[in-house]
């Protein structure tokens, strides 16, 4: 157990202190100082012996002190275990994530639409511009383009689930650097207002945070262009979408439409947009929020998610949704 060595290293020396100036945890508490005072100044001891004997209680009461800092800090720095596959973890990190789960987080590779980013199966969604999916070709998304960094499973779902539902802060910096990565490869205007998918008000206070916002905060961090700007309170929501996991594609649109609304179109007009999020699902509630969007004066909506969950298009254009959204998703 590494927790083990590097305790001993703060332990012994302490101990071995402690042991030869017979001192116990009790006498070099702090709050035990005043009381050790009273006793050398009743006269039976030289004034340079008081003084030295209150130097060593100072000494022992920093390394109290130091132990204390030292616990607290090995708490953060090593929590036992991964919290994916629960193997005991040996380097330091903030993110208590081993390195076997991090490496498989990989991007999505092979045939992949190009306006909506679904994973293809089949060469039949060939087409002069490049591979479309069996619903892009019959109805184009109100979005310019849709681009995730990795399948909706695995080690990149339990990363967004330690992030969004269980408290992992650090793991934002991890998805913020995804995203800049998923950003990178589409090659988007220079100019560009960010976005984050809004939260119902409730829905945040629940959780307290949007985890859409953050990961934005996160992945601006990694940019060095002035020329993109984030913008949390253009896009709000205006009433609260029941989880899109089970619904139909019609039932999914009727339940976000009308979710979404712009309060300061100004802002947007004209403008290049990234709307940013961590799971895209269908991509109907990017399609809904690009549409309000563009009706309110952008000239052109960008989709950048962490992760997408991935559904086979072959010839019957059959959809499948694994049991990584047994916890719902609102994309
Ligand atoms: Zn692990
Ligand atoms: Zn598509």
């Amino acid at each position: 157990m590494p927790n083990m060595v590097i305790w001993r290293s703060f332990h012994i020396p302490f101990v071995a202190s402690s042991q030869q100036h017979g001192y116990t945890l009790d006498q070099v508490h702090p709050s035990k100082r005043f009381l050790r005072r009273v006793v050398f100044s009743s006269g039976d001891l030289s004034r340079a012996r008081i003084s030295h004997q209150r130097a060593l209680v100072s000494r022992d009461a920093v390394q109290v002190a130091i132990k204390s800092a030292a616990q607290s800090l090995f708490a953060v720095l090593f929590p036992s275990d991964c919290r994916i596959c629960r193997s005991p973890l040996t380097t330091i990190s903030t993110l208590p994530v081993c390195g076997k789960c991090l490496a498989q987080i990989v991007p999505l590779e092979g045939l992949l639409c190009r306006l909506c980013g679904e994973k293809l199966f089949s060469s039949f969604t060939e087409s002069e511009d490049g591979p479309l999916c069996g619903i892009c070709r019959r109805v184009q998304p109100q979005f310019h383009r849709a681009a995730a960094y990795g399948g909706y499973a695995g080690a990149l779902r339990e990363l967004i689930h330690l992030f969004k539902y269980q408290g992992t802060r650090p793991a934002g910096k991890l998805l913020g650097r995804l995203l800049h990565d998923v950003v990178t490869g589409m090659a988007l205007p220079d100019s560009l207002v960010v976005i984050p998918v809004p939260l119902w008000s409730g829905r945040r206070q629940e959780r307290g945070f949007n985890q859409a916002e953050a990961i934005a905060r996160a992945f601006l961090h990694f940019q060095s262009a002035s020329s993109i700007q984030l913008e949390t309170a253009i896009l709000v929501r205006t009433r609260d979408t029941v989880s899109q996991t089970g619904l139909t594609r019609h039932q999914r649109r009727a339940n976000v439409r009308g979710a979404f609304a712009v309060v300061r179109p100004e802002k947007i007009k004209g403008r290049s947009i990234l709307i940013v999020d961590d799971v895209m699902t269908t991509g109907t509630t990017a399609g809904e929020c690009a549409r309000v969007l563009r009706r309110a004066g952008a000239k052109e909506v960008f989709v950048a998610t962490v992760a997408r969950a991935t559904k086979e298009v072959g010839l019957g254009a059959v959809y499948r949704e694994g049991p990584s959204l047994a916890r719902g998703t609102s994309a």
